[in-house]
């Protein structure tokens, strides 16, 4: 099974697939992470994609591509994969569509204002990837399962975030032309709070 999230920067997708992939044991997979994970390990790949990382321009489909063949083929994709973040333009949706067939797609719908606030105030686990809202927080800013001290993404600047909310606007009219064409295609209210959104999808998904 192959359930894909789409939605602007700061909608709640990694929240939502980590949570969901509690729930079900599918496999919880964010493009984004992927590609922070070669820049941290300094790979081959890592060394070219760091700087457009930065810029919050995307990276070159071949890379992306690969890394998305590699992931749904995993064995830790066995129960199913939630995709998050891919694809993103249509290049990557013409390899995509040629190669897998999607049995859920679900758009994460936000403001631009609600966006903007969120990844400002967002905060990360340089370990694991968890999302955290500052605002949520009580005195430390700590990962909550690895006790780590939570940092800033490089990319969550005002002048980054405008950049990938512009790009993001562009990329994604195919994307969801053809999810919709599919009859896969889901809108979630995600200005909503984390449990409404996770009980939205469930319904959707029949999952209790
Ligand atoms: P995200 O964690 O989804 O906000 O992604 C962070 C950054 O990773 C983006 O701003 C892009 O630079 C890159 N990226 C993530 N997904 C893709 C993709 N499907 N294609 C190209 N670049 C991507």
């Amino acid at each position: 099974m192959i359930i894909s999230f789409f939605g602007p920067q700061g909608s709640g997708k990694s929240t939502q697939s980590f949570l969901l992939a509690k729930r079900t044991g599918m496999l919880s997979f964010s493009m984004g992470d992927a590609l922070r994970r070669e820049v941290k390990e300094n790979t081959e790949i890592g060394q070219v994609i760091k700087e457009i990382l930065k810029r919050g321009e995307l990276v070159p489909s071949e890379i992306t591509n690969e890394i998305i063949l590699k992931a749904i083929n995993s064995p830790e994709a066995e129960k199913g994969i939630i995709i998050d973040g891919y694809p993103r333009n249509k290049e990557q949706l013409d390899f995509y569509s040629k190669n897998f067939h999607t049995d859920y797609a679900f758009e994460f719908f936000i403001s631009d204002e609600v966006a903007i606030k969120r990844l400002s105030n967002r905060r990360v686990c340089p370990n694991c990837g968890l999302n955290y809202n500052i605002m949520n927080l009580k005195d430390t800013y700590k990962c909550t399962v690895c006790n780590v001290e939570l940092v800033q993404r490089d990319d969550d600047t005002p002048e980054s975030i405008k950049r990938r909310l512009e790009i993001y606007k562009k990329e994604i009219i195919p994307i969801r032309e053809y999810y919709k064409n599919l009859g896969v295609l889901h809108i979630l209210d995600a200005s909503k709070s984390i449990e409404e959104v996770d009980e939205d999808l469930r319904k959707i998904l029949n999952i209790k």
